[in-house]
């Protein structure tokens, strides 16, 4: 090749930022090096050669000479060839994405052996059973990963010459029976393929790089990192390691650690350890495993090493570090660390003991946190007792509290989530291809695998309420149904509970309680009392530091005064946006009927008097629960046919009634109004300002109730700060004339009271044309609150009502976009629509208050963006503005 490009990289030769380049396991394969630490010698090959292959669905030109010269320096370093007949170097073939994707993309062990050199192995090692496992490995490997073949097709040949020898174990198998049980995989490669298994080990290495970069692309890759919102575009770099052996005996072994408890944060030894076995099998939890500590007693050696090095790396990283590590013939070998995975309880736990510990600062202890895993502390727990009968005790592998539907497969529960059903995935163990299941899932129960399993790994990855190693739980997955110890059968569809923090699982639905953390903003925990655990500390600092360094304001969205209170205790600083429809159902459903059935001013004015007291008793309350803070009262915004009954419903009961001869007059009038106010697109018809300019009277008597209310607490010494907001307006001229009419009630109200009260009056932005013509708005309005809901829905032209269940579904899968719109802001289309209006406004009127109030305002990703376009405030539902406050810092700092 001529290229000039550097597509392969000496362990030696990066460090641990470079994890864009190198992929997270290069990048740190390669600090460890660095670092000292014994890390068997390699090479990555970068994800931008990953990025041309995809790309140009061929390698690189000048790769191949690339890994040529790597791999020379790699045989020279460990003083053996690859695939040498006497004495043969094998290589693993690892990908390694710059996000952590656990078991989403392929490796290959063993690259090396063949026919000849896997004698080669035998001698050098001292045991031909060992060089025919590995062969039988490799083939296995490699059938299934590169040359994608069917792994059960293996799976089944082993069970065969198991069954041959009369045993359920490999381990029963000797040199013999795994010679032939090689000679079956070559001979299903052969049938399957066409081809025999390549022999020249070169070509099963640069066949087993392509097969790591093609796993790039495989469903559950994509299907995750859909879900973890990883960019489908990055790629996966390929680390090319020289082998060590956890399976040459009970002198060696391999393992997981953590530097502390991954679901409690505590410090401690923690992890499994498997003796006599190779990478993979601790994942895949196939062998029951031991704890770390034990690794004690069976090689003190190795692991004195291990919590040398743990403490190394602890320190080194300032965090919690995940481990994987192999014993070959008691010596230790690193083969991988990152930092690791944790609960959410465990993220704000480690995040103030690092903090304690002089290892990082409050500002860092903020950044190493997340408003998802705050949101995630406050889930309901299981209350104790109740009806439910516990079932058994399992592993407690990733909190939270999960009622369900026992379901035994990923195709099932998929299927009734998609119905709306609750289920819990209830399997042996799970593999990669149960991801769709277990995100479809509440919760999900395995009965092998220790914490460390992949169920494990992955539950508590997406916060999934996970319960793992239930050993005594019988699973059949054939039949559906589990058997729990005393003879209990859970058979598909009944109802299961399963509590992530304690490994209980129970039979039936047990009830649920707020935890400590909601308990803590509610107010009922001190958190400087004896009553507050670790934990509550830990999300109380955190967020005191967040309150600290955030710039923008936290306000919610509220219309009750049980929700403003609420809010206020989690932390909301005002309201930003008080709905006034819900003051309109209900009992008051008959008041609107009267307002819009009315035939002369009179009855008009009849129906709005009322509606008006009652509206300003609500106020009254809210300004109460608000005292001292901005209260944005929206006036009305729905089609008022919304509170009117149901057209075909209403057509059904008149068309009875007639027909039983008793015509109802009353309803008949009813329908006639349904008929009228009927519009084909009521979202984009009359509604928002649109129904203050045309019901004369609504906005005044709405403007007149929160007047009367302000002045009423004002004089019974409240500290009221009403604020106006006109909903769904796009033209100044709109704004314009409900201002005029508002001002003079409010100057008249306030007159009548002798209470003088300053009320800014503004707008929302929801429509396109309000952002775009803001500069002119911003004439009228002393405030913009942006209406990301309204402004999504018109920006797109998506239905919020309909699209979600329509077809989102379809639009994700095909990638069009990796999160819906109405979830987390889109930034180009929406959000440039904000900037604009942010822009406009302000330079029309320096003044101007700007803040959110669509869902928008309680989304993580859309907090970073309110901050940095320059927005006031955000707000959002209650049990949001603890997340918000939080996501608010962050953005910060
Ligand atoms: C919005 O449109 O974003 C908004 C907050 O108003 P609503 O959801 O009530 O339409
Ligand atoms: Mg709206």
């Amino acid at each position: 090749g001529t290229g000039t490009a550097t597509w392969v990289y000496d362990f030696s030769e990066g460090n641990k930022d470079q994890k864009d380049l190198l992929g997270g396991k290069g990048a740190n394969l390669a600090e460890m090096t660095n670092l000292g630490l014994p890390v068997p010698p390699g090479f990555t090959i970068t994800t931008d050669a990953c990025r041309y292959y995809l790309e140009h669905g061929s390698t690189p030109p000048d790769l191949g000479d690339q890994v040529t010269e790597h791999l020379t320096a790699l045989e020279k370093a460990m003083g053996k060839t690859l695939g040498d007949p006497s004495d043969p170097l094998l290589v693993s073939v690892r990908s390694g994405a710059a996000a952590s994707m656990p078991g989403m993309m392929e490796t290959v062990l063993n690259v090396g052996l063949n026919d000849e050199s896997v004698r080669g192995l035998a001698t050098q090692s001292g045991s031909e059973r060992f060089a025919w496992d590995s062969y039988r490995r490799l083939i296995q490997m490699f059938g299934k990963t590169v040359l994608d073949l069917d792994g059960e097709l293996f799976e089944h040949a082993l069970d065969e010459a198991k069954q041959e020898q009369g045993t359920e174990s490999d381990l029963d198998l000797d040199a013999g029976h795994l010679e032939d049980v090689v000679g079956r995989f070559k001979a299903i490669v052969r049938e399957q393929c066409g081809r025999d298994f390549p022999q020249d080990p070169r070509e099963q290495l640069d066949l087993a790089i392509n097969a790591v970069f093609d796993s790039w692309n495989s469903g559950r890759a994509i299907l995750y990192r859909r879900r973890e919102r990883i960019p489908c575009d990055a790629g996966t770099a390929v680390n090319v390691v020289a082998m060590v052996f956890g399976n040459l005996g009970m002198d060696s072994g391999t393992g997981v650690a953590f530097t502390r408890d991954p679901g409690s944060g505590e410090q401690g030894v923690y992890g499994d350890y498997l003796q006599n076995a190779q990478g993979e099998d601790v994942v895949a939890g196939i062998r029951n495993t031991v704890p770390l500590p034990e690794l004690e007693r069976i090689d003190e050696g190795a692991y004195r090493e291990l919590l040398s090095i743990m403490s190394t790396l602890e320190s080194h990283y300032r965090d919690l570090c995940d481990i994987e590590f192999t014993v070959e013939r008691n010596k230790l070998w690193m083969l991988q660390t990152r930092v690791g995975k944790r609960t959410a309880g465990a993220a704000f736990r480690i995040a103030t003991q690092l903090v304690d510990e002089g290892l990082i600062d409050m500002d860092e202890a903020v950044r190493r946190v997340t408003g998802d895993q705050l949101a995630q502390l406050m889930f309901p727990r299981f209350v104790s007792g109740g009806d439910a009968t516990q079932l058994t005790q399992g592993m407690n592998a990733s909190p939270g509290a999960a009622v369900g539907k026992a379901v035994f497969s990923s195709e099932t529960a998929v299927q009734w989530a998609d119905r709306g059903e609750e289920v819990v995935l209830v399997r042996r163990e799970t593999n990669p291809d149960d991801l769709s299941g277990m995100i479809a899932a509440e919760g999900v129960l395995t009965s092998r695998g220790g914490k460390t399993s992949h169920a494990a790994v992955v539950a508590r990855g997406m916060g999934k309420t996970c319960v793992c190693g239930a050993e005594e739980l019988q699973v059949d997955t054939k039949n559906r149904r589990f058997t729990a110890p005393g003879g209990t059968v859970v058979e598909e569809g009944d109802v299961i509970s399963i509590d992530g923090s304690t490994g209980a699982v129970w039979l039936g639905e047990v009830p649920v309680e707020a935890p400590a953390v909601v308990r803590y903003f509610e107010g009922e925990i001190d958190p400087d009392s004896a009553e507050a655990d670790d934990l509550v500390r830990s999300v109380h600092r955190i967020l005191t530091h967040a309150d600290e360094v955030r710039r923008l304001d936290v306000r919610t969205n509220a219309d009750t005064p049980e929700d403003t209170a609420r809010a206020r205790r989690f932390g909301a600083r005002g309201i930003g946006l008080c709905r006034t429809e819900h003051m309109f159902l209900g009992d008051r459903r008959q008041l609107v009927e009267k307002l819009i059935l009315a035939e002369d001013d009179e009855g008009k004015q009849a129906a709005l008097d009322a509606l008006a007291p009652l509206q300003r008793q609500d106020f009254l309350e809210i300004f109460e629960a608000m005292d001292g803070l901005p209260v944005t009262v929206r006036l009305l915004d729905p089609p008022l046919h919304e509170f009117l009954p149901d057209l075909t419903d209403l057509s059904v009961r008149v068309a009875v009634a007639e027909a039983q001869g008793h015509p109802d007059e009353a309803n008949l009038r009813l329908l006639a109004a349904v008929r009228r106010l009927h519009e084909q697109n009521p979202m984009l018809g009359l509604r928002g300002v649109r129904l203050g300019l045309v019901v004369q009277g609504l906005f005044a008597m709405q403007v007149r109730a929160i007047a009367e209310a302000a002045c009423e607490r004002k004089r019974a010494g409240g500290d009221p700060r009403p604020e106006i907001m006109i909903p769904l307006v796009g033209a100044v001229q709109e704004l314009e004339a409900i201002r005029e009419e508002s001002e003079q009630v409010l100057a008249a109200v306030f007159q009548e009271c002798g209470v003088e009260l300053d009320v800014l009056i503004g707008t929302m932005i929801e429509v396109p044309r309000a952002a775009l013509t803001a500069a002119e708005i911003a004439s009228s309005a002393e405030f913009f609150s942006f209406g990301t809901n309204d402004l999504t829905q018109m920006t797109w032209g998506f239905s919020r009502d309909d699209v979600e269940a329509a077809f989102f579904h379809a639009y994700l899968d095909k990638g069009i976009f990796g999160v819906s719109p109405f979830e987390s802001l889109d930034r180009p289309g929406v959000g440039r629509l904000v900037e604009v209006a942010v822009q406009e406004g302000r330079s029309a009127r320096p003044e101007l208050k700007l803040g959110v109030c669509g869902e928008h305002g309680g989304d993580p990703d859309s907090v970073h963006f309110f901050h940095e376009v320059g927005l006031d405030y955000v707000s959002c539902s209650p049990f949001r503005v603890p997340v918000a406050r939080l996501e608010a810092g962050r953005a910060a700092l």
